[in-house]
């Protein structure tokens, strides 16, 4: 079977019906696009780039960043590269950051907010993401978007940092994709409203079935209650994704369920146009698109929303699998 898998690598991710979709890699550090190319991606769905940060006692400079992405950006040769700007705070907490003590770290001062407020912080990233730009197809994804506000300030940064390297003469993508992670309830709600103002959307679903559920992700005595199919999470799913291609712009996702492969059918058939996960669930979400026709994928879609309980719904997806060797 992991032959099998391993001769896909060059195939693309097309239904037998002819329906294209993008499997595209998570990466955490530049080290990791070797398996992502290995394992047949089209492209980097979400560049974390919290390792920048972490397990030292300064701030990383804009030229330590601009040599990690400029140096993901040349590897992928071309291919789409997103680049999520900070996500620290809520667990990742940084000694040097001198950060609040909150009573609810994931519902406090993380993220976008953090950079909004230290635009210090937030600037040199951008330059160093906008530098890199120029050697390759860099796209900027923003964490933890709550509301369009969020977006045209984070915007206004990026225009500011914009203007300071057009003044320095310094070269970067003119044309550069700017999008968000649709994470926070409140962004998935409004989605039709965030698609007017951004290139495209990226599904969190960790985060969002955190936040929808009321269910905190790493605690044990509640992980029974983390559903990945409630449909509340589904529902949600479908209206993004709707609301992303009724303005045109492209729906991704980059949480754990764009690699699950009892959700690929579903994701499929609501229209989710790039898949991004774990560079090791490629082959074998690639191989599922490759043997289910779309036109079935969206039936199946269509009647999973009708079910009331995830339970069923994972036990339906459990069974149409099993014929998909
Ligand atoms: C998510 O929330 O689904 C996501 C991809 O971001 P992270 O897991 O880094 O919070
Ligand atoms: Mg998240």
């Amino acid at each position: 079977k992991v032959e099998k898998l391993k001769k896909l690598k060059d195939l693309p991710a097309i239904t037998p019906d002819g329906k294209k979709v993008m499997l595209a890699a998570n990466i955490g550090t530049p080290k990791d696009v070797k398996s992502a190319l290995a394992n047949g991606a089209e492209g980097v769905g979400l560049f974390r780039t919290e390792f920048l940060y972490m397990d030292r006692t300064t701030l990383p400079t804009e030229e330590e960043q601009f040599e990690a992405y400029k140096e993901v950006a040349e590897k992928m040769e071309g291919r789409p590269v997103t680049i999520r700007t900070l996500d620290i705070g809520g667990d990742k907490e940084l000694p040097y950051l001198d950060m609040p003590k909150e009573m609810n770290p994931f519902l406090g001062y993380r993220a976008i907010r953090l950079c909004l407020d230290r635009t210090d912080i937030f600037k040199t990233q951008l330059r160093a993401i906008l530098r890199a730009s120029a050697y390759g197809n860099i796209h900027i994804m923003y964490p933890m978007i709550s509301s369009v506000e969020d977006v045209r300030k984070a915007n206004t940064v990026l225009n500011e940092v914009k203007a300071e390297l057009d003044k320095e003469g310094i070269k970067y993508d003119k044309n550069i994709k700017v999008g968000i992670m649709v994470e926070i309830p409140s962004a998935a709600i409004t989605a039709d409203i965030l698609a007017k103002e951004v290139d495209f959307f990226s599904i969190g679903t960790n985060d969002l079935r955190q936040y929808t559920l009321a269910v905190d992700r790493m605690n044990e005595h509640v992980k029974d209650y983390y559903q990945p199919f409630n449909p509340a999470i589904l529902r949600l799913i479908k209206l993004v994704i709707d609301a992303a291609h009724k303005e045109g712009k492209f729906a991704a996702m980059c949480g754990e369920m764009a690699g699950d492969p009892l959700a690929t059918v579903i994701l499929l058939g609501l229209g989710l146009d790039e898949f991004s996960m774990s560079a090791t669930s490629i082959p074998t979400v690639k191989n599922i698109i490759r043997n289910v026709e779309y036109e079935r994928a969206k039936e199946i879609a269509e009647r999973v929303l009708n079910i009331a309980e995830a339970e069923k719904i994972q036990k339906m997806m459990e069974d149409i699998i099993k014929d998909i060797e």
